[in-house]
């Protein structure tokens, strides 16, 4: 074969075979498309379930209360009523408590309460050199902040947009800001944060959710999280007729309050476990500003009325290591934790109650059973 015929034989065997590519390319792609979004099936049923809780979201109307006051020769700092955000605030909100704390110059400091709100809180002012003791009725995991989802949900029940003032709204995204830069820094930290694939799946189209009584996300923040994308058909595997999809940062409690108590008291802080029954109490700390973070706690001893409990049931599963997102369904969604995936999606108003309730959890499975049978091989 001479050069010339080579390069002729060369140039159609390889005409073709671009062709052969050319017709496979669509298959190929929705088949890489699909597998994109194809999402291990969750192992449901009810004999899975080692754990059901309820725990009371803090909830006030005008959102989270953070404001300095004076008690007696005591300046005390307010952080609590963080709702539905409690997780994902906690930087922000401590970072303007800090603020008020630094502007009294007091360098000992007390911080009552041991939830995330107070442990971000008490961490933020050891590293402006504060020395810092938390008091605390309870230590995790008997605490609220033990029974969240841990989702990056920083606008979820954080107030009644009706009621909140326009100045709240700018608190808010200052603090929401903070907490998010903040949350960067412990990427990679053994997975105490990390980022997930987050699905939201309906057989209706999606309209946002306002109601903050039912976990409404009452402000948005653009540029921060990415925006939820419609994913078609041909890009996933459920079964539902509207499917979005996107990033989004998830929290593993139990390593997270863990690291947060070490990094704590492994800078010099100290935790006594002491009950703050009313103001005298407080009176009697030898430290002369206080910080309150005692979430719902706060409201009998400084006799708040708008803060009022959003209850939530949760239910987990037996961990599945392969399932490692998020899904949304009408009614019920799950996340995927180190420690197990948790069933979870409603809020009783009012609700002091935290027995967990057999029929919810049944709920639950049910609705996230359907859209595991819809999902197609
Ligand atoms: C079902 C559910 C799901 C949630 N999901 C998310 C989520 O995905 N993302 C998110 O950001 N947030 C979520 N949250 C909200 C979040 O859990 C709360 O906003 C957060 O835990 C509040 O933290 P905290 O530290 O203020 O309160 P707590 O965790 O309740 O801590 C309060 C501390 O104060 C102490 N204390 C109380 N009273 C007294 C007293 N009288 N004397 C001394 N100490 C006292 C307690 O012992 C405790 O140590 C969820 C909540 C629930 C219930």
């Amino acid at each position: 074969m001479n050069r010339r015929n080579f390069l002729q034989t060369a140039g159609v065997g390889s005409l073709a075979l671009a062709s052969g590519v050319t017709a496979c390319a669509p298959r190929l792609n929705a088949i890489a498309q699909r597998s994109a979004h194809r999402v291990p099936k969750l192992k449901l049923s009810l004999d899975r379930i080692v754990k059901e809780t309820v725990g009371l979201r803090p909830f006030r109307a005008s959102g989270p209360r953070i404001a300095k006051e004076s008690l007696g020769n005591k300046t005390i700092v307010h952080n609590y009523g963080h709702g539905g955000s409690g997780w994902s605030l906690s930087w922000g909100t401590g970072n303007l408590a800090r603020e008020l704390v630094l502007s009294t110059g007091e360098k000992k400091v007390a911080v009552l309460g041991c939830g995330t709100v107070g442990l971000a809180t008490a961490r933020l002012l050891q590293e402006k050199g504060c020395e810092v003791t938390i008091y605390t009725k309870d230590l995790p995991p008997n605490v609220t902040s033990n029974l969240a989802t841990g989702t990056w949900s920083p606008a979820s029940r954080v107030c009644d947009p009706k009621v909140a003032s326009p100045e709240f709204r700018d608190l808010w995204e200052k603090a929401t800001r903070f907490s998010f830069r903040r949350f960067q820094f412990m990427l990679g930290l053994d997975d105490i944060v990390s980022w997930v694939d987050e699905y939201s799946v309906s057989n209706e189209p999606m309209q946002p959710r306002t109601d903050p009584a039912i976990g409404g996300e009452v402000y948005h923040l653009p540029g921060l999280i990415p925006d939820r994308k419609d994913l078609s058909p041909n890009e996933h595997s459920f079964g539902a007729k509207y499917v979005g999809w996107r990033s989004n940062m998830m929290f593993n409690i139990p390593s997270y309050l863990h690291h947060q108590m070490t990094m704590f008291t492994m800078l010099g802080g100290k935790i006594r476990v002491q009950e703050i029954k009313r103001l005298e109490d407080i009176d009697a700390l030898p430290e002369a500003c206080v910080v309150n973070c005692m979430g719902l706690g706060a409201k009998e001893v400084f006799n708040d009325p708008e803060l009022t409990p959003v209850s939530g049931q949760l239910a987990c599963l037996i961990p599945q290591p392969e399932v490692t997102y998020k899904l949304n369904a009408r009614g019920a969604s799950i996340i995927a934790r180190k420690d197990g995936i948790y069933l979870g999606g409603n809020g009783l108003v009012g609700n002091w109650d935290t027995t967990p309730q057999r029929e919810v959890t049944e709920k639950f499975v049910y609705t996230i059973q359907q859209v595991m049978n819809e999902m197609r091989a």
